[in-house]
């Protein structure tokens, strides 16, 4: 069985990665399992980059083989804002992002919007595989809902007719750009998670 840190503290992001792909044989920890702090500079320029750069340096800096993701939402009337940028899109906490969201989407016909999720699992010899996944919406007039966290409020699923801050947090976990990514990337790795 091959141990695996995710590098992130993030519990739910864990619980996620174990419910689609817990039936392989890995162990997996998170960072304070291992008690790595380290701050690592994310400067890619797209979201497949930044996965890499943060699993590459776990994966060297500790010796194990190494998952990481990078996430965000893509506006198509603002060209692809907030994309690799939407953690810090105001500077001031999400509450403060989702405003600044709406306010450069008054008077926009196009609402189109997607989140994406880039995962990259690295290996300590330099190996590596990126998968990518989405989920494709609409962003809102104002918030709605209060499950989940981010641009949830303000991101619109037709089909569903919901924000993805309306959905049941147990199923946005089985629609998201996060699930979609973890699937793909069990499709570039056998039971043992050894790289097709
Ligand atoms: P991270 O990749 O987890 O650091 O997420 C980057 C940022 O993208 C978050 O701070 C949110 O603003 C946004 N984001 C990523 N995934 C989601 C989501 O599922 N819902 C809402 N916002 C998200």
């Amino acid at each position: 069985m091959k141990t695996i840190v995710f590098a992130t503290n993030n519990k739910n992001k864990i619980k996620e990665f174990k419910d689609i792909l817990g039936n392989r044989n890995i162990n997996l920890l998170s960072l304070a399992d291992i008690n790595y702090d380290k701050e690592i500079i994310e400067d890619g320029l797209s979201f497949k980059e930044n996965a890499l750069i943060k699993a590459r340096q776990v994966a060297l800096d500790t010796g194990y083989i190494t998952i990481s993701d990078d996430s965000g939402l893509s506006v198509d009337a603002l060209n692809g804002a907030p994309g690799i940028y939407s953690a810090r899109y105001s500077g001031k906490g999400t509450k403060e992002n989702n405003k600044l969201l709406l306010k450069n989407m008054e008077g926009k016909e196009n609402r189109r919007a997607h989140f994406t999720c880039a995962i990259c699992l690295y290996f300590p010899n330099g190996k590596y595989v990126v998968a990518e996944g989405y989920i494709y919406g609409a962003i809102t007039d104002m918030p709605h809902g209060d499950n989940g966290f981010g641009y949830d409020p303000v991101f619109y699923l037709e089909e569903y007719h919901k924000t993805m801050a309306e959905l049941e947090p147990t199923f946005k976990d089985k629609i998201s750009h996060r699930a979609n990514a973890i699937k793909k990337l069990g499709e570039l790795v056998d039971e043992d998670f050894n790289i097709i």
